[in-house]
């Protein structure tokens, strides 16, 4: 049986596939671009709760479907946003090798808003309860001039410094003691790790980053390939990219000055579906220092399968989805709201395949829904959604692969296009 390997420091891309069903599809348009090292296994705990998939179900769909087709080729398996000890030992035992720690729950979000003597008091208390160890964090960052490179040169100052280490020293904390986790349950089998931080309220500042990084290394996390910090913009699930390109750039350029000081390692792009008009800017400026990490986009792929095949079916699919959107949409960060939903034809055919699947309101809708269609979502005739559709994609394997492959090379050559 093939399997997952480390792929260290080479350019990657995460293709998170939710209906195990989409890996000939991924590895068709990967083929065609060799400077990506494909991860086809690749899903977060949280998103194996939605599905009800087991971290075993995940590597199996991906190893079975490259075994099918004798690839020999390299390929990773991300276990992403992992947040507890407990998440580390079931993913190691089913052969993840690529660990992405998600400390966010020990992110300060507060210390945004605190003044100085708010941001004194909270470090007195987190060195009271001996975060730092003897760790002198006043000498070690104060008075300091940090040269990352290409001419650029970070400095912190009392206040951002006392800020970065209330929002970051107990998720680096955090991040240490899963780390820990790792290298047990590795067992002395290659390991590498990503940290993320994308999830928190306001994007990392460049210092930010920097600080966070030197914290992990202090604390002794070693095999670090990737870091995700939150980018200025908006990356919303399955959209294009909003904000302004050109200040993205600018920061971009620091996160990745940062990024090859502190480490190196690559930068990894969470949400990264269907950022379009800003990947020629990220391929261009991380360079070979890049991951990319995708997933819902892959399953509207597989929807407009069903769109397209079945369209009573998918009918019956987006009428679902517009009841649970409300719901559902509690736990994302979109910008579709109720009223957009409620304003959308009802899907007849299709006239209105690309209103579902290519406009932001119906990808949104269609995206958020993913855990209730695919376990609760019920057809008329009492069949569940999840069968049907799996049927479905069965059935119509090739235009499942064909639609995946053609996102996904239109992805790749918008990176390679800078
Ligand atoms: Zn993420």
């Amino acid at each position: 049986m093939t399997t997952p390997q480390i792929l260290g420091l080479k350019k990657s891309f995460g293709f998170g596939d939710r209906l195990g069903l989409a890996t000939p599809g991924h590895l068709a348009a990967v083929r065609q671009f060799p400077d990506f090292a494909p991860i086809f296994a690749q899903q977060s705990i949280r998103e194996m709760t939605r599905t009800r998939r087991s971290p075993a179900d995940v590597m199996t769909a991906a190893q079975t479907a490259l075994e099918k087709v004798g690839y020999l080729g390299i390929w990773g398996a991300d276990a992403d946003h992992l947040k507890t000890p407990e998440d580390v030992e079931r993913v190691a035992a089913a052969g993840f090798c690529f660990f992405t720690i998600d400390p966010s729950a020990g992110v300060d979000n507060h210390a945004d808003h605190m003044d100085e003597a708010g941001l004194r008091a909270a470090v007195e208390r987190l060195e009271a309860e001996g975060l730092f160890a003897d760790f002198s964090w006043r000498d070690y960052y104060l008075d300091r001039v940090f040269s990352v490179g290409h001419g650029i040169v970070l400095q912190f100052d009392e206040e951002t410094i006392l800020r970065a280490i209330v929002k970051y020293s107990r998720a680096t904390a955090i991040a240490a003691t899963l780390g820990e986790s790792i290298v047990r349950c590795s067992a002395g089998r290659p390991y590498e790790i990503e940290v993320s931080v994308d999830e928190t309220d306001a994007p990392t500042t460049p210092l930010e980053h920097l600080f966070f990084a030197l914290e992990l290394k202090r604390r002794g996390i070693e095999n670090l390939v990737s870091l995700a910090p939150r980018f200025i913009g908006e990356f919303e699930k399955g959209i294009d990219y909003r904000g302004d390109l050109v200040r993205f750039e600018a920061q971009l350029r620091l996160h990745v000055a940062v990024a090859k000081f502190a480490g190196p390692y690559k930068i990894s792009v969470h949400s990264g579906s269907d950022k379009f008009t800003a990947y020629p800017v990220i391929g261009r400026v991380c360079g070979r220092h890049l991951h990319v990490k995708t997933a819902g986009t892959s399953y509207l792929e597989a929807l407009r399968v069903v769109a397209r095949t079945k369209p009573d079916l998918f009918a019956e699919i987006a009428a679902y989805c517009r009841g649970r959107f409300d719901t559902d949409k509690a736990s994302y960060h979109i910008s579709t709201t109720s009223q957009d939903i409620a304003a959308l034809p009802a899907f007849q055919g299709p006239e209105e395949e690309a209103i579902y699947l290519n406009e932001t309101a119906g990808r949104q809708l269609l995206h958020v829904t993913f855990g209730s269609v695919l376990t609760q979502g019920i057809a008329a005739n009492g069949r569940p959604f999840r069968d049907a559709l799996l049927e479905c994609l069965v059935q119509e394997s090739d235009l499942h692969a064909e639609f995946l492959s053609n996102h996904f090379i239109k992805h790749l050559s918008r990176l390679n296009a800078g």
